[in-house]
């Protein structure tokens, strides 16, 4: 299996060095190993990398509760496992991560539910059984309502900018770069925005714009 900062997403790599881990305390990031039953499968590549959204962790980074609430805060579901001769940390990426075209693909099915067991009341192992946490390995509720946030708007964690996406419209589908709508396309939380006029017209409408309502409308010509 991939470990070291290789085996992360830049961005992964960045949230972590700044809560102190180094890369040799990196001991899953993508990989196929039959004990994540799946879990760590690569999602899409950036750089040069491929990443997934689970990362395991060493317990050099120590099993406390301010390196789990300084994981929270990085914008990570945080579950320490507890299993002699196998400790480590299992933590999910809750981020938006984006692929080299700007697109933040979905998490996979088994780390999504890992997230939904880490938000749920009482929040949950995120193992087959989804017994509760034990209480000293719970997220507060304020974490869980921050991690919510991230989850659901695409926000980035705290003190982390949101990255300039590199989107493209391009129409018809199959056009390749010959259709590219020059609309200035951008993702805001979640949504895609841009020039409707650039738009409507590469489809072969018109737009008027009315003065005197102060509306414009968009027609067949
Ligand atoms: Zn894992």
């Amino acid at each position: 299996m991939a470990k070291g900062w290789t085996s992360l997403h830049p961005f992964q790599e960045q949230r972590l060095r700044a809560i102190g881990l180094n890369g040799n305390q990196i001991t899953q990031g993508y990989g196929y190993a039959m004990a994540s039953a799946g879990s760590h499968a690569p999602v899409g590549a950036k750089d040069g990398r491929q990443f997934g959204h689970c990362i395991d962790l060493s317990i050099s980074y120590a099993p406390n509760r301010p390196h789990f609430d300084a994981l929270a805060r990085a914008g990570f579901c945080p579950f320490y496992r507890n299993w002699p001769g196998n400790y480590h940390w299992h933590v999910v990426d809750v981020a938006w991560i984006r692929n080299d075209t700007g697109i933040a693909p979905r998490h996979l099915d088994l780390p999504r539910r890992q997230v939904l067991d880490f938000l749920a009341t009482p929040p949950r192992n995120g193992l087959v059984g989804h017994d509760a946490l034990p209480s000293a390995w719970r997220p507060t509720e304020a974490q869980q309502a921050y991690l919510r946030r991230l989850w659901e708007t695409g926000a980035m964690p705290d003190g982390y900018a949101t990255p300039d996406p590199i989107l493209k419209v391009i129409y018809p589908p199959n056009a390749g770069a010959a259709g590219v709508i020059p609309c200035a396309p951008e993702l805001v939380n979640g949504k895609l925005r841009g020039n409707l006029a650039e738009f409507a017209e590469a489809l072969g409408f018109e737009v008027v714009w009315n003065a005197a309502q102060r509306k414009g409308y968009v027609r067949k010509p």
